[in-house]
Formats: structure tokens, sequence, C-alpha cells
């Protein structure tokens, strides 16, 4: 059985006052808290079986080596895949798209063209064009409609032979919208391209089946999902890893050195340069399971019932407007009231205790389609309750009165 103030209490952080007031924590599309089985976990590593992995013959490094690669494991479970050495630890989802763009570099011509997604965080915007910028390549854009979702005749028209890269993420940070990602595979697939989905928002809220999604590449970042910062996960097809070149080079990733030539170890080693974060790594698959413990049916559920409320509460507020308004979304409400600076809110509803988020939460391009500076961002996780929205309702109410 969900029960919401059960599962509050496994997050210490939430018990905390912020300038004074209960915190009521609505930015979990920047990151979520962590619960305390996934605190405990760090700790235990560090107090415990501290050790460098797959070097040591000794038990200590056994033991972290075991519970690394048992992480791996759990990763490989949790998202369907094939096989465990398709699963790339990396420093989060901005690092795993940064390798694969790096990798491609040598696969690209001039001419060869790139579609992203009018939705995307800069995490998957910026390394592509870096990318066109090394290789000629040229970069198009799937335009989005007014209520926030992705223009699919409109995508169907910019696919070509000339199509080797789309990336698009799975539900967008800024406007919550869930992307048509299935279809957008299958086209894409048709045409002859391949497909990178960045799942750093959708993790926490859905379980991705990548075996039947059967995208290229898929990235996330364990923050998101209740894990430690600094750890996240690539996963590609085993071909393309085969064909990717390295990213960095370093420990680890070798098979042999010597001055003359270097050759590189099988994978998952030949991405994973020097020593990784073990602690986080292990973290990672800690926070996976807590999250499977509670289940991801019931997890969307409550999820859903927080976004209808609070957007039916928000709504009643004169002025206010809402952006990313498409059938299919996650409880993130991106929003602004008529004469009123987003940040200006932030700052009244951050002393009240308050977290939400305000500016342009790393995805410019939406608010220059919208043409606003920004807006104000509740994203509430299955942690929130509605108690919590009424607060926020309240605080944005008094906010409007103080700056109108
Ligand atoms: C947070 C986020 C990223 C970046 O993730 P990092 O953890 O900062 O690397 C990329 N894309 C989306 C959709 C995100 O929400």
């Amino acid at each position: 059985m969900f029960d919401v103030n059960e599962i509050r209490k496994d997050f210490p952080i939430l018990s905390r006052k912020v300038n004074g007031q209960p915190l009521v924590y609505l930015d979990n599309a920047a990151t979520t808290q962590k619960p305390q089985q996934v605190i405990d976990c760090i700790v235990d590593y560090y107090s415990n079986y501290n050790a460098n992995i797959h070097r040591g013959v000794h038990s200590l490094s056994q033991e972290a080596t075991d519970a690394y690669e048992g992480a791996r494991k759990k990763i490989q479970t949790h998202f369907n895949i094939a096989n465990a050495h398709e699963v790339i630890f990396t420093a989060g989802a901005t690092e795993s798209i940064n390798l694969v763009a790096n990798g491609f570099t040598e696969i690209l011509k001039k001419g060869d063209e790139l579609i992203v997604s009018g939705l995307e965080h800069h995490s998957n915007i910026v390394p592509w064009q870096m990318l066109c910028e090394r290789t000629g390549a040229i970069l198009k854009v799937l335009p989005i409609h007014e209520d926030g979702s992705l223009k699919m005749d409109v995508f169907k028209t910019l696919l070509s032979e000339k199509t080797k890269l789309v990336f698009v993420n799975h539900i967008s940070n800024a406007l919550g919208t869930i992307n048509p990602i299935k279809e957008i595979i299958e086209l894409t697939h048709q045409n002859g391209g391949a497909v990178l989905i960045d799942g750093a928002q959708a993790c926490s809220h859905v379980r991705p089946d990548l075996a039947a999604l059967d995208c290229d590449f898929y990235v996330t970042s364990a923050h998101k999902m209740c894990g430690p910062t600094g750890v996240g996960m690539l996963y590609g097809k085993e071909k393309w890893l085969e064909k990717l070149p390295p990213y960095q080079g370093g420990g680890e990733m070798i098979a042999e050195v010597t001055f003359e030539k270097t050759t590189y170890a099988g994978l998952p080693h030949k991405f994973e340069a020097g020593t990784p974060n073990i602690s986080g790594g292990i973290a990672f698959g800690a926070a996976i399971d807590y999250l499977n413990d509670i289940g991801f049916e019931a997890i969307a559920e409550h999820e859903n019932e927080l976004l209808n409320y609070a957007t039916q509460q928000l709504l009643s507020i004169k002025g206010l407007k809402i952006y990313g308004t498409s059938a299919e979304k996650t409880s993130v409400i991106s929003f602004n009231i008529e004469g009123i600076h987003p940040y200006d809110i932030g700052t009244i509803v951050d002393k009240l205790g308050i977290a939400v988020r305000t500016g342009h939460h790393c995805a410019q391009p939406i608010m220059n389609f919208y043409k606003i500076p920004g807006t104000v961002r509740a994203s509430f996780a299955f942690y929130n309750t509605k108690k919590e929205i009424d607060i926020l309702v309240a605080a944005v109410k008094k906010a409007h009165m103080m700056l109108s």
C-alpha cells in the first residue's frame, strides 16, 4: 500500500525547516531528495569496504567490485537491457551525451544531418552543436506546438537518408511533456538513422523498457531518481559501443599498454577510464531498488493526482498561465503570472520555505518559443503531498498580491 506519510519518513531532509518554515521541496526536476536507504548505502561503503575495484586480489577490493558490478546488473535488469556490458557508468546524463557526441566525430561526414527536438535541455543541444562544428554535419530542429508537444508531422518531413542521428528527451524537464519516443525511434530506424533518448527527467516517473523501445542510446542521471549526484549511465547497443572510440584514456580502460601501442579493454571498461565513483554507482543501484520497492505504478498514480490537483488549484489564480499543457505530461508545472517576473515569485515563496525553480531551466529555446524570460517551475515527486500544494498555492497568491 502506498502511504505518502510513511514514505516521507525515509527522507530525512523533508523534516527540516527553511526560513523558519517546514521545507516544501518542489524542485524535483532539478534533483530529487535522497532516502535514508541510499544515504546509508554510501556510508556503509566508506565505513566498511572502501577499496579500489577491478584490481586487487584482496578481499575488500573483491567486495567493492562485487557491489559495483552488482549495481550494473541492477541497472541492466531495471531497464531491460540485453547485456550488462551495454551499461556504461558515467558522471551523469551530460557526460553520457558528450561521450556519444565525441564518438561520432569520426563517423559523421560533412552534410550529414542530425535532428534535435525543440524541447531539449542544453545538455542535449550543445554537445551536438560542437559535433557539427567538428564535422560539418547539419543540425535540424524538430519544432513544438503551443501546448509543448512535438510536431510529429514536421518530423516526418525532416527525416531522410541523410539523417544520421536523432536526439530527444523522454520527458521534458521544462514542461513535463512525455514525448512519443517509440514512434520517433521507429520512424528514424525506417530511414536508417540512430536515436539517442535523454531519459534524465523520465526515470523517476516511469520504468523504461529499453528492449521494447529499441533505441540506440539511452542516458540518465542517478540524482534525478533518488540516487547521488555525479553518477549516471549510458546505455548503448553493443554494435554502437563497439564502433565508437574510447572517450577518455587512462587506467581501467586498457588491455595492454606499451610506449609503442595501447590496446583497449572490451566493453564496458573501454569507456570507463580511471577510478569511477564507486560509492555512487553502488548507491545508484540502491536508489533503483528503493523506487522499485515503492513501485512505478503507485508512483505514477500519486504523481498524477498531485499534477491534476495542482493544475486545478493554480489555474484558480487570476492571470496565471501554465506552459506545457499536452495531455501526455508528468508532474511538472511551469507557469507565469501576467505582469510579474518569475524570479520575484520564486524569491517570495522561498521566504515561506518553498523550493521551486525559476528561470529558463537549461532550456532557453523553449523560453524563446514562448517569448518569455523564464517560468516558475513546480515539479512534484512521489513524496510530495496535496497539503504541500495548498501551501504553494497560498504562497503564490500572496506573492501575486504583494507584486501587483
Ligand atoms: C537534468 C537533465 C539533464 C542533465 O543531467 P545532469 O545530471 O545535469 O547531467 C539533461 N536532460 C534533462 C531532460 C534533464 O532533466
